[in-house]
C-alpha cells in the first residue's frame, strides 16, 4: 500500500491527466491554494464563471431566456452575486415540467451530457442531464473535501441505502477496479437499512489493514449503527481516521453518537445528486460549513427571493458554475439553512450554518410555529440534555394538532423524562398542538430506504414554491 501511496502522485496521477484529458488533481491542488483568498477574490472568480453561464443559458436555454424575459433582464444585468435575487428561483416543479426541451442547452451534443435522476425527497422525482465536461470540477470538490475531512486512506466503507449505492458513479466495477489498481484503494459498499453491529464488527476486521479506514454513509444509519455498538459495547478492531455524513440532516445527537462511537470526528458534507459535492464542515470549526465557491454559488434567501441576513434562516438556493448541458441556475433545492458569517479559520470560502433536512420535514403547529429536524435536536440534546435516555427519535406529526415523540429509549429512559420532554416541547411549539412522547423498539424506515427524523402523516401538499 504505501508503494501506491508514493508513487501515485508522481507517475499515475500525471499519467492519468495526460491520457484521459481530464485535470481532477490539478484542480484540486488549486482549491487547496485557493481556500485561504479573501472573500472578496472569490467572489470575482465566482462571478467570472457565472456570467458566461448566464449568457449561455440565455441564448441556449428556452427556459432561461423567458424567466429573464418575464424579469425584464438581459444575462449582463447580474452584475454581482446577489443580482441574483433579481432573477425568479427555479424548482425541481419547473425543471422537471421543461425537460428536455425546454431546459436542456439546444448545443450540448448528446455525447457531452449523462442523464440521471433524483428521487426527490420532497416527494417530486425528476430526470436530469450532467456535464461530462463538469467532471473535473465535481471530482476536484470530492477530492479537496476528502482531504479537510482528514480520510484519504486506502479503505473507504460506504453506508447508505441499497439503491443509493448502485447509483453511485464511483460504485461501478470500472471506476472501482481502477481506484483499486491505479490508487491503491479499496471501497466497501454496506447496506445501512440491516446493517447490524455484529456484522459490521465482523467485516472490518476482515477488510482493514494497518493502514486505516474511513466511512461514508447516512447519518441516520451510521447513528443507529453508532448506538448500537455502544449499547453491546463492542470494541471495533480499529476506529476510523473520520466519518464523514451525506444524504440527510445530520443533527446534534446523530454527530455526538456517531463520534463517541467511532471515536473520531464527524464532518457533514453537503452534495446533492443534481450538484455533487458544494460543501462541507470547516475542518477547524465544526459550527460552519464552506462552500466551494468555484464548483457553485450558494445563496439563503428568504421566502420574498431576497437574501436572508447573517443567521437568518432561509431556502437554499444554488447556481451550479459547471453544468452547461442542463444549467442550473437559482435552483430551489428543497433544504434550508442560515448564512454564516465569515469563518475564524481564516479561509475565505463563503459559509452555511444550521444545515437542515428538506422543506417537507417540517412540522408547522395550527399557529403557524414551524418544528425542523436540527430545531428538534437542538431541544433534546442542548435544551433538555436528553441524550442520555434516547438512542433513537423521530417526530410525526399525525393530525393538525397532533405531534408524536417517538424515542427508542435507552434504560435511562423513565415516564418522568417523558413528561419533561413534553412539557418542553410543548413550551416551543405552544398549547395550539397536543405532544405525546412515546417509546417504541425501532423506527421504521421509509419505503426509500430513508429515515425521516420529522415526518408529517397530514394530506400532501406541494411545498415546492411556483
Ligand atoms: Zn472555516
Amino acid at each position: 500500500m504505501s508503494m501506491y501511496r508514493r508513487l501515485a502522485p508522481r507517475i499515475f496521477v500525471p499519467l492519468y491527466e495526460r491520457l484521459s484529458g481530464r485535470r481532477p488533481w490539478t484542480e484540486l491542488r488549486r482549491l487547496r491554494e485557493l481556500q485561504w483568498r479573501a472573500p472578496e477574490e472569490l467572489e470575482a472568480r465566482a462571478l467570472a464563471k457565472l456570467r458566461p453561464l448566464l449568457a449561455h443559458a440565455y441564448v441556449h436555454v428556452p427556459y432561461y431566456r423567458e424567466l429573464f424575459a418575464r424579469a425584464g433582464l438581459r444575462p449582463e444585468d447580474i452584475g454581482t452575486v446577489s443580482d441574483l435575487a433579481r432573477l425568479p428561483l427555479t424548482g425541481k416543479a419547473e425543471l422537471r415540467a421543461g425537460f428536455p426541451l425546454r431546459v436542456v442547452a439546444d448545443d450540448a451534443p448528446a455525447r457531452q451530457r449523462w442523464l440521471a435522476r433524483t428521487s426527490g425527497s420532497a416527494g417530486l422525482p425528476f430526470e436530469f442531464y450532467g456535464d461530462r465536461a463538469a467532471s473535473d470540477v465535481w471530482l476536484a470538490s470530492y477530492l479537496f473535501f476528502r482531504e479537510w475531512a482528514g480520510v484519504v486512506v486506502p479503505t473507504t466503507f460506504y453506508v447508505a441505502s441499497p439503491s443509493h449505492l448502485a447509483a453511485n458513479p464511483r460504485a461501478s466495477p470500472w471506476i472501482k477496479l481502477a481506484r483499486r489498481i491505479v490508487l491503491g484503494e479499496r471501497v466497501v459498499h454496506l447496506s445501512g437499512i440491516d446493517l447490524g453491529a455484529a456484522r459490521f464488527a465482523a467485516r472490518l476486521r476482515r477488510v482493514v489493514t494497518k493502514s486505516g479506514y474511513a466511512i461514508w454513509g447516512w447519518p441516520a444509519y451510521l447513528a443507529r449503527l453508532g448506538a448500537e455498538l455502544l449499547e453491546a459495547g463492542i470494541e471495533l478492531s480499529s476506529y476510523p481516521r473520520g466519518v464523514v455524513t451525506y444524504g440527510e440532516s445530520l443533527t446534534e445527537t446523530d454527530a455526538r453518537v456517531i463520534e463517541r462511537a467511532f471515536q473520531c470526528r464527524v464532518a457533514n458534507h453537503y452534495s446533492s445528486w443534481e450538484i455533487l459535492h458544494l460543501a462541507q464542515t470547516c475542518p477547524d470549526n465544526p459550527r460552519l460549513l464552506h462552500v466551494n465557491s468555484e464548483r457553485a454559488i450558494v445563496r439563503v434567501v428568504r421566502e420574498d427571493g431576497s437574501p436572508a441576513a447573517v443567521g437568518e434562516p432561509g431556502r437554499v438556493v444554488i447556481t451550479d458554475l459547471a453544468n452547461r448541458v442542463m444549467p442550473f441556475i437559482n435552483y430551489d433545492i428543497g433544504d434550508r439553512a442560515q448564512a454564516g458569517a465569515p469563518c475564524p479559520c481564516g479561509r475565505g470560502f463563503p459559509t452555511l450554518m444550521g444545515l437542515e433536512g428538506r422543506v417537507g420535514e417540517l412540522i408547522r403547529t395550527p399557529g403557524g410555529k414551524t418544528l425542523s429536524p436540527v430545531a428538534l435536536g437542538w431541544l433534546l440534546t442542548h435544551g433538555h440534555r436528553a441524550l442520555p435516555y434516547i438512542w433513537e427519535y423521530q417526530a410525526v406529526q399525525t393530525a393538525a394538532d397532533t405531534l408524536v415523540l417517538r424515542i427508542v429509549p435507552t434504560d435511562r429512559f423513565t415516564r418522568e423524562v417523558a413528561i419533561e420532554i413534553e412539557r418542553a416541547l410543548t413550551a416551543l411549539l405552544g398549547s395550539d398542538i397536543t405532544v405525546k412522547v412515546e417509546a417504541v423498539d425501532r423506527i421504521a424506515l421509509e419505503p426509500s430506504g430513508k429515515r425521516l427524523i420529522i415526518k408529517s402523516e397530514l394530506a400532501p401538499r406541494s411545498t415546492i414554491s411556483g
